[in-house]
């Protein structure tokens, strides 16, 4: 016969709590060996607390309770969270997707279907403005662009803005199949861009000269535009530049001065591959007969852009006289394409001119930070 033992610490059932999960429970005998309650032996506190079985079983039951009601909340919350996540992601993908359809239909049917030129809207944001007569632009291009061809003997590009109004427009990463199409809002307003090109879409080659022939310059851009390759060395932007040098001496017979670096002068991104890189290639194309445009106004085109307002509201916000002004004519920019007569009509409407790049225009090089 088990014998009585003073209140507490006898005969440790050594089961964990279940209610508590850090209580040890001891049953609790008195000097007569009759069970008086239960002790619970707090690992946590090393504190012993006794209670009747009653009283126990009654703060277990509330335990569960508020454990369950605990469960319940978070898992309210976490259902909450995932509608609310895939709401957000439906809102987002679903124009992403209707947007990359409308570019895959747009794309096949290029040649037939003509583009949608959107109507003139004023440059002031939520002004709907009558269209402002404007002059025709006054520059007819050069006639002989023959010294535009490099040559280290000859200087290109003018550091200093002048205080005459003029805006350099000038169109990346072309030609594509959106090329035929810019080139015919030019013609309808006179003005003469400039092109810096690409290898993107060799099925596009021709129109370099079909754009060079109708009065605009072509400058060189990129042969791949792959940053990892043009700025893995200076010897390897240089194997880039001649790559699409020759591609355009091809059209247009000579291998202009004129070039745009991919991402700017002042891009960052060339430091993953080369520290002090663009140091390097700012002095170095200049020494080899070429010069480098930047841009210090830009459309904001070299991210998707579904609402041609945002392109023209950008692009009509000029800090300077002379504008050398940041496009796109590659695939998918028919956002671009649709902006630019409102860009237009901006500029011819307040006393702008626009010209191509020639050898005397002005640079707008930026900082370079690598
Ligand atoms: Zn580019």
């Amino acid at each position: 016969m088990q014998k009585a033992v003073p209140l507490l610490f006898l005969q440790i059932s050594a089961k964990k709590d279940s209610g508590t999960g850090t209580f040890f429970r001891k049953k609790v005998y008195n000097r007569k060996n009759i069970q008086t309650g239960t002790a619970l032996y707090g690992i946590l506190t090393r504190k012993a607390v006794f209670m009747t079985e009653k009283e126990l079983r009654r703060r277990q039951l509330q335990r569960r309770k508020a454990r369950r009601k605990h469960i319940l909340e978070r898992l309210a919350v976490f259902i909450a969270v995932c509608l609310i996540a895939v709401v957000v992601i439906c809102a987002g993908i679903l124009p992403r997707v209707g947007s990359k359809k409308a570019e895959q239909a747009s794309a096949e049917a290029e040649t037939s279907a003509p583009l949608t030129i959107y109507p003139v809207i004023s440059a002031e944001p939520g002004r709907i403005a009558e269209p402002t007569p404007h002059p025709y632009n006054t520059y007819t291009g050069s006639s002989d662009r023959a010294d535009f061809a490099v040559n280290p003997a000859i200087p290109c590009g003018n550091n200093e803005i002048s205080g005459e109004k003029i805006v350099y427009l000038t169109l990346d990463d072309g030609p594509s199949y959106l090329t035929a199409s810019f080139l015919d809002v030019l013609d309808e307003y006179g003005i003469k861009a400039t092109f810096f090109v690409t290898a993107q879409s060799p099925e596009y080659f021709y129109m370099i000269k079909e754009a060079y022939d109708r009065g605009h310059t072509i400058g060189l851009h990129s042969y791949s535009h792959d940053y990892a390759t043009v700025y893995s060395s200076v010897d390897a932007f240089f194997n880039d530049l001649d790559q699409i040098g020759k591609i355009v001496e091809e059209q247009i017979g000579y291998v202009p001065c004129f070039i745009r670096f991919p991402g700017g002068s002042a891009n960052y991104i060339s430091h993953d591959y080369t520290p002090g890189i663009m140091t390097e290639l700012a002095a170095e194309v200049q020494a080899r007969g070429y010069q480098y445009f930047d841009w210090n106004c830009s459309s904001g085109d070299g991210a998707p852009v579904e609402n041609p307002q945002d392109l023209i509201n950008a692009a009509t916000n000029p800090q300077w006289d002379t504008i050398v002004l940041l496009s796109h004519d590659s695939g998918g920019k028919e956002t671009t394409l649709q902006a630019l007569p409102s860009i237009i009509e901006y500029y011819l409407s307040n006393g702008y001119e626009f010209r191509p790049l020639t050898r005397d225009a002005y640079t707008s090089h930026q900082e370079i930070f690598n």
